[in-house]
């Protein structure tokens, strides 16, 4: 007999750790394979969805789905080690479990993107929930303009995802731009802040939208930088971190003003959110 019991939001699906790889110092990506059920609950996620992972005997924690369902069935990661949800994921090796809960929150409206030119703006770790939109993107490349991505980490070590840029680059109608805080002596691109790179670049406002995510620090200032450059608070997309508990709205956890990151977020245009940002810092 089938089971039609609707699953409980709350408790995780089974998934299977199938790859397990470094992506930048303290970063690893962890590619999972859902086991009872989970594949059809999040075959329909979007880019900008989260989703809890948990690491058995250490608890869960939030993290932003780092790959588009159609790249799947399979969800990545990109987990930076921080506490102690983290590290019990960074122990996990291939063939490991773990528990999935989601997917949760909202995501970014990449229909209405359709036909505009996209500025993808990445900070670190920040650089994970952007990868579907890239994805999105490239695998849909008559849908959308002109993509202009610029990429920030503090260090060349902490960029995430090196091993895609050739192909982001090789891409139709697609620049990507690197920067890092300080360089090393194998770095020959530019260096400073991603503000410094992003008034360099200079893209057209015209016809855009933007994309944001990255440390609060930086989406503050690279969305106010956007505004002094002609992009418009309601093009101006950003996506935000909060420590979480539940993750549906109930906890009250992430609030930012009266919003909740969990379930009103966590993408928002910064005509929602952006007389909020101060206090966010
Ligand atoms: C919607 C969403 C998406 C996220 N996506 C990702 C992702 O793709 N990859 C990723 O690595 N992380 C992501 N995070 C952050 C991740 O959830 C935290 O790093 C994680 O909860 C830390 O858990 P822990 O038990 O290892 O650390 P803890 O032991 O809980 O904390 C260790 C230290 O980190 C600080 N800390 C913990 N969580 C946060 C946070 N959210 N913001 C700032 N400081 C924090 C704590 O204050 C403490 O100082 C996301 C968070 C949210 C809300």
């Amino acid at each position: 007999m089938t089971d039609t019991t609707p699953h409980n939001p709350m408790k995780p699906f089974l998934g299977k750790l199938v790859e397990v790889k470094d992506l930048a110092t303290e970063i690893k990506l962890l590619r999972v394979e859902l086991l009872n059920g989970g594949n059809e609950a999040f075959k329909a996620c979007q880019p900008g969805q989260f989703a809890f992972v948990s690491a058995f005997g250490f608890g869960e924690a939030p993290f932003g789905i780092a790959n588009t369902s159609q790249r799947g069935p399979y969800l990545d990661f990109a987990v930076n080690r921080l506490g102690s949800v983290t590290t019990g994921l960074h122990e996990l090796g291939e063939g490991d479990l773990v528990g999935v809960r989601g997917p949760l929150g909202n995501w970014f409206p990449m229909d209405q993107f359709k036909g505009k030119n996209l500025i993808v703006l990445g900070g670190g770790i920040g650089g994970a929930p952007l990868r579907p939109v890239i994805q999105t993107v490239l695998d849909n490349r008559a849908d959308y303009g002109r993509l202009t991505i610029l990429w920030a980490a503090r260090h060349p070590t902490l960029l995430v995802f090196t091993d895609e840029y050739a192909a982001w680059r090789a891409a139709p109608d697609t620049t990507l731009h690197l920067t890092v805080d300080q360089a090393d002596e194998k770095w020959d691109r530019n260096v400073g802040l991603i503000t410094q790179l992003l008034e360099k670049v200079a893209p057209s406002p015209e016809n855009a939208v933007t994309i944001t995510c990255g440390p609060p620090i930086m989406i503050y200032y690279v969305t106010r930088l956007l505004e002094k450059m002609g992009f418009v608070a309601k093009n101006n997309y950003v996506t935000l971190e909060a420590r979480m508990h539940c993750g549906m709205g109930k906890c009250g956890r992430c609030n930012l003003g009266p919003k909740l990151i969990c379930v009103d977020g966590p993408v928002f245009s910064m005509s929602e959110v952006g007389e909020l940002m101060e206090t966010f810092l």
